[in-house]
Protein backbone atom coordinates (compact mmCIF):
# COMPACT_ATOMS: atom_id res chain seq x y z
CA UNK A 1 0.00 0.00 0.00
CA UNK A 2 1.46 3.38 -1.03
CA UNK A 3 -0.87 6.10 -0.41
CA UNK A 4 0.81 9.93 -0.28
CA UNK A 5 -0.83 12.73 0.73
CA UNK A 6 -1.84 15.57 -1.77
CA UNK A 7 -0.51 17.96 0.65
CA UNK A 8 2.85 17.12 0.32
CA UNK A 9 4.67 20.37 -0.07
CA UNK A 10 6.81 19.83 -3.18
CA UNK A 11 7.08 16.30 -4.92
CA UNK A 12 10.22 15.68 -3.04
CA UNK A 13 9.22 16.90 0.63
CA UNK A 14 6.80 16.75 2.92
CA UNK A 15 6.13 17.94 6.27
CA UNK A 16 3.96 15.62 8.95
CA UNK A 17 2.59 16.36 12.57
CA UNK A 18 4.08 12.87 13.40
CA UNK A 19 6.17 10.40 11.53
CA UNK A 20 6.58 6.63 12.95
CA UNK A 21 9.04 4.52 11.33
CA UNK A 22 7.56 1.04 11.59
CA UNK A 23 4.19 -0.28 10.78
CA UNK A 24 4.00 -2.85 12.86
CA UNK A 25 1.36 -4.11 15.12
CA UNK A 26 2.72 -1.38 17.63
CA UNK A 27 3.26 1.44 15.04
CA UNK A 28 0.32 0.94 13.40
CA UNK A 29 -1.85 1.38 16.17
CA UNK A 30 -0.01 4.71 16.74
CA UNK A 31 -0.46 5.78 13.90
CA UNK A 32 -4.24 4.84 13.52
CA UNK A 33 -4.87 6.47 17.24
CA UNK A 34 -3.54 10.08 16.37
CA UNK A 35 -4.80 9.53 12.67
CA UNK A 36 -8.39 9.06 14.06
CA UNK A 37 -8.06 12.24 16.27
CA UNK A 38 -6.88 14.42 12.87
CA UNK A 39 -3.13 14.40 13.77
CA UNK A 40 -1.29 14.07 10.31
CA UNK A 41 1.02 11.36 10.63
CA UNK A 42 3.48 9.42 7.71
CA UNK A 43 4.05 5.42 8.65
CA UNK A 44 7.23 4.05 7.41
CA UNK A 45 7.62 0.13 6.37
CA UNK A 46 9.96 -1.91 4.81
CA UNK A 47 7.32 -4.54 4.49
CA UNK A 48 3.83 -4.90 4.18
CA UNK A 49 1.79 -8.45 5.41
CA UNK A 50 0.33 -9.76 2.48
CA UNK A 51 -3.09 -10.86 2.66
CA UNK A 52 -3.96 -13.96 4.83
CA UNK A 53 -6.42 -16.35 2.46
CA UNK A 54 -9.21 -18.11 4.29
CA UNK A 55 -8.06 -21.18 4.82
CA UNK A 56 -4.33 -20.30 4.90
CA UNK A 57 -2.34 -22.91 7.44
CA UNK A 58 -1.56 -21.24 10.52
CA UNK A 59 1.44 -18.58 11.10
CA UNK A 60 4.22 -19.02 12.83
CA UNK A 61 3.98 -15.52 14.87
CA UNK A 62 1.31 -15.73 17.42
CA UNK A 63 0.53 -13.61 19.92
CA UNK A 64 -1.36 -13.73 23.22
CA UNK A 65 -3.53 -10.79 23.42
CA UNK A 66 -4.83 -9.70 26.44
CA UNK A 67 -8.87 -7.94 27.31
CA UNK A 68 -6.56 -4.78 27.41
CA UNK A 69 -5.21 -4.94 24.29
CA UNK A 70 -8.59 -6.22 22.55
CA UNK A 71 -9.77 -2.95 23.83
CA UNK A 72 -7.59 -0.60 22.47
CA UNK A 73 -7.48 -2.29 19.02
CA UNK A 74 -11.76 -2.43 19.24
CA UNK A 75 -10.94 1.34 20.01
CA UNK A 76 -8.58 1.84 17.38
CA UNK A 77 -11.29 0.16 14.51
CA UNK A 78 -9.06 -2.76 13.84
CA UNK A 79 -10.78 -5.51 15.90
CA UNK A 80 -13.60 -6.40 13.98
CA UNK A 81 -11.44 -7.06 10.85
CA UNK A 82 -9.16 -9.19 12.95
CA UNK A 83 -12.83 -11.41 14.23
CA UNK A 84 -13.57 -11.48 10.45
CA UNK A 85 -10.43 -13.04 9.73
CA UNK A 86 -9.85 -15.70 12.81
CA UNK A 87 -8.52 -15.61 16.38
CA UNK A 88 -8.52 -18.40 19.22
CA UNK A 89 -10.22 -17.30 22.79
CA UNK A 90 -8.42 -19.09 25.70
CA UNK A 91 -10.53 -19.97 28.50
CA UNK A 92 -8.20 -21.31 30.59
CA UNK A 93 -4.37 -21.51 31.44
CA UNK A 94 -2.25 -23.30 33.84
CA UNK A 95 1.30 -23.14 34.94
CA UNK A 96 2.72 -26.01 37.19
CA UNK A 97 6.45 -26.98 37.39
CA UNK A 98 7.25 -30.22 35.76
CA UNK A 99 8.88 -32.74 38.20
CA UNK A 100 10.29 -36.48 37.97
CA UNK A 101 10.35 -39.46 40.32
CA UNK A 102 13.73 -40.04 41.30
CA UNK A 103 14.10 -43.14 38.60
CA UNK A 104 13.36 -40.33 35.97
CA UNK A 105 9.61 -40.46 35.86
CA UNK A 106 7.40 -37.88 35.17
CA UNK A 107 4.90 -37.35 37.61
CA UNK A 108 2.02 -37.52 36.27
CA UNK A 109 -0.33 -35.85 39.39
CA UNK A 110 -0.55 -32.37 39.12
CA UNK A 111 -0.94 -31.35 42.49
CA UNK A 112 1.11 -27.88 42.42
CA UNK A 113 -0.42 -26.85 38.78
CA UNK A 114 -2.40 -23.62 39.22
CA UNK A 115 -5.35 -23.31 36.91
CA UNK A 116 -6.70 -20.00 35.80
CA UNK A 117 -10.41 -20.04 34.70
CA UNK A 118 -12.25 -16.94 32.85
CA UNK A 119 -15.32 -17.86 34.67
CA UNK A 120 -13.68 -17.68 38.19
CA UNK A 121 -13.96 -13.71 37.50
CA UNK A 122 -17.09 -13.75 35.53
CA UNK A 123 -15.13 -13.12 32.19
CA UNK A 124 -16.07 -14.85 28.95
CA UNK A 125 -12.09 -15.37 28.03
CA UNK A 126 -8.59 -14.50 29.55
CA UNK A 127 -7.57 -13.21 26.22
CA UNK A 128 -6.90 -14.36 22.41
CA UNK A 129 -4.06 -15.57 20.50
CA UNK A 130 -4.16 -13.90 17.66
CA UNK A 131 -1.77 -14.85 14.42
CA UNK A 132 0.80 -11.36 14.26
CA UNK A 133 -0.52 -11.25 10.57
CA UNK A 134 -3.97 -10.71 11.75
CA UNK A 135 -3.45 -8.24 14.04
CA UNK A 136 -1.35 -5.61 11.70
CA UNK A 137 -3.53 -6.30 8.60
CA UNK A 138 -6.60 -5.50 11.28
CA UNK A 139 -4.58 -2.33 12.09
CA UNK A 140 -3.68 -1.78 8.11
CA UNK A 141 -7.81 -2.17 6.98
CA UNK A 142 -8.32 1.04 9.97
CA UNK A 143 -5.61 2.95 8.41
CA UNK A 144 -7.06 3.13 5.45
CA UNK A 145 -9.96 4.34 6.01
CA UNK A 146 -8.64 7.09 7.44
CA UNK A 147 -7.27 10.41 5.32
CA UNK A 148 -4.79 11.86 7.90
CA UNK A 149 -2.58 8.94 7.49
CA UNK A 150 -0.15 8.31 4.74
CA UNK A 151 1.16 4.32 4.84
CA UNK A 152 4.88 4.61 2.59
CA UNK A 153 5.63 1.02 2.13
CA UNK A 154 7.45 -0.33 0.80
CA UNK A 155 10.36 1.43 1.34
CA UNK A 156 13.96 1.53 1.74
CA UNK A 157 15.26 4.67 4.28
CA UNK A 158 18.31 6.28 3.68
CA UNK A 159 18.91 8.13 6.28
CA UNK A 160 17.50 9.40 9.78
CA UNK A 161 18.83 13.03 11.22
CA UNK A 162 17.73 13.95 14.24
CA UNK A 163 20.26 16.56 15.30
CA UNK A 164 18.34 19.13 13.61
CA UNK A 165 14.87 21.26 15.14
CA UNK A 166 12.73 18.62 12.95
CA UNK A 167 13.49 15.44 12.90
CA UNK A 168 14.22 13.95 9.13
CA UNK A 169 13.55 11.00 7.16
CA UNK A 170 15.31 10.71 3.75
CA UNK A 171 14.27 7.39 1.47
CA UNK A 172 16.54 5.95 -0.80
CA UNK A 173 14.27 7.44 -3.71
CA UNK A 174 15.45 10.89 -2.84
CA UNK A 175 11.77 11.78 -0.44
CA UNK A 176 12.08 14.19 2.65
CA UNK A 177 9.82 14.03 5.30
CA UNK A 178 10.17 16.40 7.86
CA UNK A 179 8.07 16.02 11.35
CA UNK A 180 7.77 17.63 14.84
CA UNK A 181 7.66 14.16 16.28
CA UNK A 182 9.59 11.22 14.99
CA UNK A 183 8.44 8.18 16.47
CA UNK A 184 10.71 4.64 16.67
CA UNK A 185 8.31 1.21 16.33
CA UNK A 186 11.04 -0.45 14.46
CA UNK A 187 11.21 -3.00 16.64
CA UNK A 188 14.41 -4.89 18.30
CA UNK A 189 16.85 -3.33 16.26
CA UNK A 190 15.18 -0.43 15.53
CA UNK A 191 17.61 2.33 13.65
CA UNK A 192 15.38 5.55 14.93
CA UNK A 193 16.85 4.32 18.23
CA UNK A 194 20.41 4.18 17.04
CA UNK A 195 20.14 7.30 14.88
CA UNK A 196 18.88 9.54 18.04
CA UNK A 197 21.58 7.56 20.13
CA UNK A 198 19.60 6.65 22.80
CA UNK A 199 21.09 4.48 25.17
CA UNK A 200 19.88 0.45 25.70
CA UNK A 201 20.82 -2.40 28.39
CA UNK A 202 20.64 -5.45 27.01
CA UNK A 203 21.20 -8.96 28.52
CA UNK A 204 20.56 -12.27 26.90
CA UNK A 205 19.10 -15.20 28.66
CA UNK A 206 21.17 -18.45 28.19
CA UNK A 207 17.79 -19.84 26.16
CA UNK A 208 16.31 -19.88 22.82
CA UNK A 209 12.64 -20.98 21.98
CA UNK A 210 11.69 -23.22 19.49
CA UNK A 211 8.22 -22.36 17.87
CA UNK A 212 6.40 -25.02 16.08
CA UNK A 213 2.64 -24.87 14.36
CA UNK A 214 1.21 -28.34 14.49
CA UNK A 215 -1.84 -29.94 13.56
CA UNK A 216 -3.97 -31.93 16.51
CA UNK A 217 -6.16 -34.68 16.91
CA UNK A 218 -9.23 -33.52 19.65
CA UNK A 219 -10.84 -30.80 17.44
CA UNK A 220 -10.43 -26.96 19.22
CA UNK A 221 -8.72 -26.17 22.54
CA UNK A 222 -9.70 -24.07 24.77
CA UNK A 223 -6.31 -24.08 27.45
CA UNK A 224 -3.42 -22.76 27.11
CA UNK A 225 -0.18 -24.25 29.40
CA UNK A 226 2.76 -24.25 29.94
CA UNK A 227 4.85 -26.23 32.48
CA UNK A 228 8.10 -25.13 33.55
CA UNK A 229 11.44 -27.19 33.77
CA UNK A 230 15.15 -26.96 34.41
CA UNK A 231 16.19 -26.11 30.82
CA UNK A 232 13.14 -23.39 30.09
CA UNK A 233 9.42 -24.01 29.76
CA UNK A 234 7.38 -26.44 27.46
CA UNK A 235 4.23 -24.24 26.09
CA UNK A 236 1.46 -24.98 23.75
CA UNK A 237 -1.19 -22.50 22.41
CA UNK A 238 -4.58 -23.10 21.20
CA UNK A 239 -4.90 -22.05 17.15
CA UNK A 240 -8.10 -22.11 15.19
CA UNK A 241 -9.71 -24.43 13.24
CA UNK A 242 -9.34 -24.41 9.66
CA UNK A 243 -11.61 -26.95 7.24
CA UNK A 244 -12.43 -28.95 9.67
CA UNK A 245 -8.71 -29.37 11.12
CA UNK A 246 -7.32 -28.31 14.58
CA UNK A 247 -4.02 -26.49 15.48
CA UNK A 248 -2.20 -25.53 18.00
CA UNK A 249 1.27 -23.64 18.70
CA UNK A 250 4.27 -25.33 20.72
CA UNK A 251 6.87 -23.40 22.21
CA UNK A 252 10.09 -25.11 23.72
CA UNK A 253 12.30 -23.08 25.20
CA UNK A 254 15.90 -24.67 25.85
CA UNK A 255 19.65 -23.85 25.17
CA UNK A 256 20.37 -22.73 21.97
CA UNK A 257 22.52 -25.25 21.43
CA UNK A 258 19.85 -28.08 22.00
CA UNK A 259 17.35 -25.38 19.83
CA UNK A 260 19.64 -25.55 16.87
CA UNK A 261 19.48 -29.48 16.82
CA UNK A 262 16.06 -29.83 17.07
CA UNK A 263 15.25 -27.48 14.95
CA UNK A 264 17.46 -29.69 12.47
CA UNK A 265 15.66 -32.39 12.75
CA UNK A 266 13.47 -33.86 10.15
CA UNK A 267 9.46 -33.36 10.97
CA UNK A 268 8.51 -36.50 11.79
CA UNK A 269 11.79 -36.49 14.42
CA UNK A 270 10.69 -33.83 15.77
CA UNK A 271 7.33 -34.58 16.76
CA UNK A 272 8.98 -37.97 17.92
CA UNK A 273 10.93 -35.47 20.51
CA UNK A 274 8.02 -33.41 21.53
CA UNK A 275 5.95 -36.60 22.24
CA UNK A 276 8.78 -38.04 24.23
CA UNK A 277 9.35 -34.78 26.25
CA UNK A 278 6.43 -32.76 26.13
CA UNK A 279 4.06 -33.70 29.46
CA UNK A 280 0.86 -35.54 29.01
CA UNK A 281 -1.58 -32.73 28.15
CA UNK A 282 0.39 -32.43 24.35
CA UNK A 283 -2.61 -33.03 22.25
CA UNK A 284 -1.93 -35.86 19.62
CA UNK A 285 0.05 -34.36 16.72
CA UNK A 286 -1.47 -35.08 13.36
CA UNK A 287 1.45 -33.04 11.03
CA UNK A 288 3.59 -30.75 11.89
CA UNK A 289 3.59 -27.24 9.25
CA UNK A 290 6.17 -24.80 10.62
CA UNK A 291 9.06 -23.93 12.59
CA UNK A 292 11.05 -21.41 13.76
CA UNK A 293 13.56 -20.10 16.22
CA UNK A 294 14.11 -17.09 18.26
CA UNK A 295 16.90 -15.38 20.43
CA UNK A 296 15.54 -13.93 23.34
CA UNK A 297 16.78 -10.89 24.72
CA UNK A 298 15.64 -8.57 27.80
CA UNK A 299 16.36 -5.07 26.34
CA UNK A 300 15.45 -1.73 27.81
CA UNK A 301 16.15 1.71 27.18
CA UNK A 302 16.96 4.15 29.67
CA UNK A 303 15.85 7.33 28.17
CA UNK A 304 12.45 6.89 26.17
CA UNK A 305 13.18 9.89 24.43
CA UNK A 306 15.20 13.04 23.26
CA UNK A 307 13.93 16.00 21.70
CA UNK A 308 11.75 15.57 18.90
CA UNK A 309 11.69 11.57 18.98
CA UNK A 310 10.40 9.34 20.99
CA UNK A 311 10.46 4.87 21.36
CA UNK A 312 7.28 2.43 21.65
CA UNK A 313 7.09 -0.82 22.02
CA UNK A 314 9.96 -2.95 20.79
CA UNK A 315 12.27 -0.63 20.18
CA UNK A 316 11.87 0.77 23.46
CA UNK A 317 12.19 -2.71 25.37
CA UNK A 318 12.13 -6.73 25.17
CA UNK A 319 10.95 -9.28 27.72
CA UNK A 320 11.48 -12.80 27.67
CA UNK A 321 7.95 -13.98 26.40
CA UNK A 322 7.27 -16.51 28.49
CA UNK A 323 4.16 -14.89 29.55
CA UNK A 324 3.14 -13.66 26.26
CA UNK A 325 3.71 -9.87 27.33
CA UNK A 326 5.55 -8.25 24.64
CA UNK A 327 3.08 -7.10 22.01
CA UNK A 328 0.37 -6.11 25.12
CA UNK A 329 3.25 -3.67 26.51
CA UNK A 330 3.90 -2.42 23.50
CA UNK A 331 0.32 -1.67 23.06
CA UNK A 332 -0.23 0.03 26.54
CA UNK A 333 2.94 2.39 25.09
CA UNK A 334 0.88 2.74 22.02
CA UNK A 335 -2.06 3.84 24.00
CA UNK A 336 -0.39 6.13 26.42
CA UNK A 337 1.40 8.07 23.94
CA UNK A 338 -1.73 8.46 21.41
CA UNK A 339 -3.64 10.14 24.50
CA UNK A 340 -0.61 12.14 25.74
CA UNK A 341 0.26 13.43 22.26
CA UNK A 342 -4.04 14.02 21.31
CA UNK A 343 -3.72 16.12 24.59
CA UNK A 344 -0.45 17.64 23.90
CA UNK A 345 -2.32 18.73 20.84
CA UNK A 346 -5.62 20.28 22.27
CA UNK A 347 -3.10 22.58 24.66
CA UNK A 348 -0.90 23.57 21.33
CA UNK A 349 1.86 22.23 22.79
CA UNK A 350 4.55 21.00 20.56
CA UNK A 351 4.35 17.03 20.35
CA UNK A 352 8.23 16.47 20.05
CA UNK A 353 9.32 19.26 23.17
CA UNK A 354 10.61 16.94 26.02
CA UNK A 355 7.83 18.60 28.57
CA UNK A 356 5.32 16.25 26.41
CA UNK A 357 7.29 13.31 26.03
CA UNK A 358 8.62 12.88 29.33
CA UNK A 359 4.90 12.27 30.48
CA UNK A 360 4.82 9.37 27.88
CA UNK A 361 8.12 7.75 29.56
CA UNK A 362 6.80 8.11 32.94
CA UNK A 363 4.02 6.22 32.46
CA UNK A 364 5.55 3.39 30.93
CA UNK A 365 9.29 3.11 32.09
CA UNK A 366 8.61 1.52 35.63
CA UNK A 367 5.46 -0.24 34.64
CA UNK A 368 7.50 -2.45 31.43
CA UNK A 369 10.51 -2.40 34.03
CA UNK A 370 8.39 -4.15 36.32
CA UNK A 371 7.12 -6.70 34.23
CA UNK A 372 10.35 -7.82 32.40
CA UNK A 373 11.25 -8.30 36.38
CA UNK A 374 8.49 -10.53 36.85
CA UNK A 375 9.38 -12.29 33.92
CA UNK A 376 13.56 -12.66 35.02
CA UNK A 377 11.78 -13.71 38.76
CA UNK A 378 10.34 -16.71 36.80
CA UNK A 379 13.31 -17.30 34.49
CA UNK A 380 15.90 -17.45 37.51
CA UNK A 381 13.62 -19.03 40.11
CA UNK A 382 12.53 -22.11 37.74
CA UNK A 383 15.85 -22.54 36.13
CA UNK A 384 17.22 -23.01 39.58
CA UNK A 385 17.43 -26.60 40.61
CA UNK A 386 18.37 -26.60 44.44
CA UNK A 387 15.74 -28.63 46.68
CA UNK A 388 14.88 -26.51 48.70
CA UNK A 389 13.88 -23.71 46.55
CA UNK A 390 12.23 -26.43 44.32
CA UNK A 391 10.35 -27.45 47.60
CA UNK A 392 9.15 -23.79 48.17
CA UNK A 393 7.80 -22.87 44.72
CA UNK A 394 6.40 -26.10 44.31
CA UNK A 395 4.41 -25.46 47.89
CA UNK A 396 3.87 -21.78 46.85
CA UNK A 397 2.59 -23.06 43.22
CA UNK A 398 0.05 -25.39 45.03
CA UNK A 399 -1.09 -23.40 47.43
CA UNK A 400 -1.61 -20.19 44.93
CA UNK A 401 -3.55 -22.89 42.88
CA UNK A 402 -6.53 -23.48 46.02
CA UNK A 403 -6.58 -19.50 46.78
CA UNK A 404 -8.75 -17.73 44.79
CA UNK A 405 -8.35 -14.03 45.60
CA UNK A 406 -4.15 -14.81 45.10
CA UNK A 407 -5.10 -16.40 41.51
CA UNK A 408 -7.84 -13.81 40.49
CA UNK A 409 -5.66 -11.32 41.49
CA UNK A 410 -2.94 -12.34 39.06
CA UNK A 411 -5.73 -13.13 36.64
CA UNK A 412 -6.54 -9.80 36.34
CA UNK A 413 -3.08 -8.94 35.95
CA UNK A 414 -2.23 -10.95 33.11
CA UNK A 415 -5.35 -9.47 31.13
CA UNK A 416 -4.48 -6.46 31.96
CA UNK A 417 -7.58 -5.35 33.87
CA UNK A 418 -5.42 -3.95 36.93
CA UNK A 419 -3.68 -0.93 37.56
CA UNK A 420 -4.09 2.41 36.12
CA UNK A 421 -5.04 1.86 32.38
CA UNK A 422 -4.96 4.50 29.28
CA UNK A 423 -8.24 5.75 28.26
CA UNK A 424 -7.92 3.59 25.10
CA UNK A 425 -8.24 0.45 27.34
CA UNK A 426 -11.25 1.53 29.19
CA UNK A 427 -13.28 2.58 26.79
CA UNK A 428 -13.41 6.11 27.64
CA UNK A 429 -13.58 8.90 24.82
CA UNK A 430 -9.73 10.82 24.52
C1 LIG B 1 8.79 -16.38 20.20
C2 LIG B 1 8.07 -15.14 20.59
C3 LIG B 1 6.77 -15.25 21.09
C4 LIG B 1 6.09 -14.10 21.48
N1 LIG B 1 4.83 -14.24 21.98
C5 LIG B 1 4.16 -13.13 22.41
C6 LIG B 1 2.86 -13.24 23.01
O1 LIG B 1 2.28 -14.32 23.15
N2 LIG B 1 2.24 -12.07 23.40
C7 LIG B 1 2.86 -10.87 23.27
O2 LIG B 1 2.27 -9.86 23.70
N3 LIG B 1 4.07 -10.75 22.70
C8 LIG B 1 4.75 -11.83 22.28
N4 LIG B 1 5.98 -11.71 21.72
C9 LIG B 1 6.54 -10.38 21.52
C10 LIG B 1 5.95 -9.67 20.30
O3 LIG B 1 6.09 -10.48 19.14
C11 LIG B 1 6.66 -8.34 20.10
O4 LIG B 1 6.63 -7.63 21.32
C12 LIG B 1 5.96 -7.50 19.01
O5 LIG B 1 6.09 -8.11 17.76
C13 LIG B 1 6.56 -6.10 18.95
O6 LIG B 1 5.86 -5.33 18.02
P1 LIG B 1 6.51 -4.00 17.40
O7 LIG B 1 5.49 -3.45 16.48
O8 LIG B 1 7.03 -3.15 18.51
O9 LIG B 1 7.80 -4.50 16.63
P2 LIG B 1 7.90 -5.46 15.36
O10 LIG B 1 6.84 -6.50 15.39
O11 LIG B 1 9.31 -5.91 15.32
O12 LIG B 1 7.59 -4.48 14.13
C14 LIG B 1 8.54 -3.57 13.66
C15 LIG B 1 8.12 -3.09 12.28
O13 LIG B 1 9.08 -2.13 11.83
C16 LIG B 1 9.48 -2.41 10.50
N5 LIG B 1 10.86 -1.92 10.37
C17 LIG B 1 11.93 -2.26 11.11
N6 LIG B 1 13.02 -1.59 10.71
C18 LIG B 1 12.61 -0.78 9.69
C19 LIG B 1 13.29 0.15 8.86
N7 LIG B 1 14.59 0.43 9.02
N8 LIG B 1 12.59 0.78 7.90
C20 LIG B 1 11.27 0.53 7.74
N9 LIG B 1 10.58 -0.34 8.51
C21 LIG B 1 11.25 -0.99 9.46
C22 LIG B 1 9.34 -3.93 10.37
O14 LIG B 1 9.14 -4.31 9.02
C23 LIG B 1 8.11 -4.21 11.24
O15 LIG B 1 6.92 -4.13 10.49
C24 LIG B 1 6.69 -12.82 21.33
C25 LIG B 1 7.98 -12.73 20.82
C26 LIG B 1 8.67 -13.87 20.47
C27 LIG B 1 10.08 -13.75 19.95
Amino acid sequence: MTKINVSAQSASESHYDVLIVGGGMVGAAIACGLGNQGIKVAVFDHTEPEPLPENALPELRVSALSSASEEILRQLGAWPHMTEMRMTPYRRMAVWEKLHTPWGKELSSRSNRVMFDARQINQPQLGFIVENRVTQLGLLEAIRSCPSITFISPVSIERIDTSANRPLVELSDGRRFYGDLLVGADGANSRVRQAAGLAMEQRDYEQQCLVATVEIEGGAQDITWQAFTPTGPEAFLPLPDIDGRSYGSIVWYHQPEKVRQLLALSNDALIKELVKTFPAELPKIVQLHERGAFPIARRHVSQYYRPGVVLAGDAAHTINPLAGQGVNLGFQDAAWLIEILVDACRQNENLGSPQVLKRYEKARQADNALMMNVMDGFYHTFSNQSGPLKLFRNAGLALAGKMSPVVNQVMKYAMGLAGKQPKLATGEKL
